[in-house]
């Protein structure tokens, strides 16, 4: 079936200004202004109440927090007191069950939001929830998104210097069992993917150098990602220099992790010299503006980072410190913090779109999404401007970003409807919301 989707208001793609023409879930043609597609259709989708853009690519993110959002003993602070104050709230009431509540909750807000490709970054297995990773491939699997599955670890608890308390760490022989299991089992390199798996230690306070090392090997013998967190805060600036006698990028480089296969999150605490050597090795930053601004973390030097050679992407972060899933709020937020970074003509609503749709499809090692132009995948992203917040708006596509676009009227994904009238084709939200809300609450009783 040959479906041509015509006539937007605007669309983030060159050439295409009377739309694009999809076929087995690809993109095969772009149809310029006053053109007709050069191949018969068999469908046309009249696209003339719509803006559209790339999916969005959301590459960092820990669904299982959507259990705990504005938790009262989490809230006002920073990083690591904020991380003390919810480990054992986590270790206490992460189940499967709630996990995967947590998930498909997060999965659902990302898609309506109009992301189509999620990364999670899941590091916590308290006994029981040895099958966190299958558990999320399967709600990916329900809604038809896209999905990075990141099986995080941490293996170094209080008691051996770490921030985590015992009860959600695991040992390395364990972790490293179950990240090849599941590389085996879900990981697709293929173009096209549904599902591909990334590796992703914690961060330096939560693993030791060997699991680093190690998971660099597998991935080398799986092709796969590796990610994690990295540059957040000073605090880790200080743990590393207490610990390794060094800075965070000098401990990277030691793990042998200053390469391709790598995206970090956060990025903050970077300076001119490890901006180089980072770009030089063409390693991914995930920029979470949202997320720095609650916790006060401080700004990515994002511009500087991609001068230098590495791709910068977006990420909502995880639901504690966001504490949404809005990956099209978060392209607002990008726009607006790296204003107080940059000037007004450095930073243009171009530059968020960028950093969530093709700077993330980078960041995951992807060159089959994150675009629209002819062989890519039919992933995409539709808004209308009816809500009273647009009137008056004048460049659509501005218009979406400075006007606060937070839902998707449709959303596909490889050439299927995912989201039509802003609600998911395979979810029920009001369920979810329920039992989501009733799951939560077991969050907030004392410990
Ligand atoms: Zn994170």
């Amino acid at each position: 079936m040959r479906l041509w989707i015509k006539n937007p208001i605007a669309i983030l793609a060159d050439g295409a200004e009377n739309g694009v023409v999809v076929e087995d879930g690809v993109i095969i043609e772009l149809v310029a202004a006053g053109q007709q597609p050069m191949l018969p259709v068999e469908q046309t989708f009249d696209a003339s109440s719509h803006v559209i853009i790339p999916g969005l690519v959301n590459t960092h993110h820990h669904f299982f927090q959507t259990m705990t959002r504005a938790h009262p003993q989490a809230i006002n602070k920073e990083l690591f007191p904020w991380l003390q104050a919810l480990y054992p709230i986590w270790a206490k009431n992460v189940t499967p069950e709630s996990f995967r509540l947590g998930t498909r909750l997060a999965l659902t807000e990302l898609l309506m939001s109009g992301c189509t490709t999620a990364a999670d970054h899941h590091y916590l297995f308290p006994a029981g929830l040895e099958g966190a990773m299958d558990i999320q491939v399967e709600e990916a699997q329900r809604l038809g998104i896209r999905m990075t599955v990141s099986r995080g670890s941490m293996n170094l608890s209080e008691k051996d210097g770490g921030l985590p308390p015992d009860a959600v760490v695991q040992d390395e022989d364990t972790i490293l069992a179950d990240c090849e299991r599941v590389l085996q089992k879900y990981h697709d390199p293929s173009d096209g993917a549904f599902i591909q798996v990334a590796l992703s230690p914690c961060a330096p306070f939560t693993v030791t150098k060997n699991l680093m090392r190690q998971s660099v090997t597998l991935a080398e013998k799986y092709d796969c990602r590796l990610h994690t967190h990295l540059g957040e805060t000073l605090d880790e600036d200080d743990y590393c220099e207490h610990h390794f006698q060094c800075r965070p990028v000098d401990y990277l480089e030691e793990c042998g992790w200053l390469n391709e296969r790598v995206w970090l999150a956060h990025g903050i605490h970077f300076n001119d010299d490890e901006i180089r050597k980072l770009g030089h090795h063409c390693v991914g930053v995930c920029h979470c503006p949202t997320s720095n601004m609650v916790l006060a973390s401080g700004q990515c030097r994002t511009k500087e980072l991609e001068a230098a050679g590495s791709p910068v992407g977006l990420g909502v972060d995880g639901s504690a410190s966001n504490d949404n899933s809005n990956l099209m709020e978060g392209v607002r937020h990008a726009l607006m913090i790296n204003r107080l970074t940059y000037d007004a003509a450095s930073v243009t609503h171009f530059d968020a779109f960028r950093w969530a749709t093709e700077g993330s499809a980078r960041c995951l090692g992807r060159t089959d999404i994150g675009a629209i132009r002819v062989g890519m995948q039919a992933d995409m992203a539709f808004y209308r401007l009816d809500d009273l917040r647009f009137s008056g708006g004048g460049d659509p596509l501005a218009t979406l970003v400075l006007c606060g676009a937070h839902e998707a009227d449709r959303v596909m994904i490889a050439g299927d409807w995912k989201v039509e009238d802003c609600l998911p084709t395979h979810m029920d939200v009001g369920k979810l919301r329920f039992e989501h809300g009733e799951a939560a609450k077991k969050f907030l009783e004392a410990l």
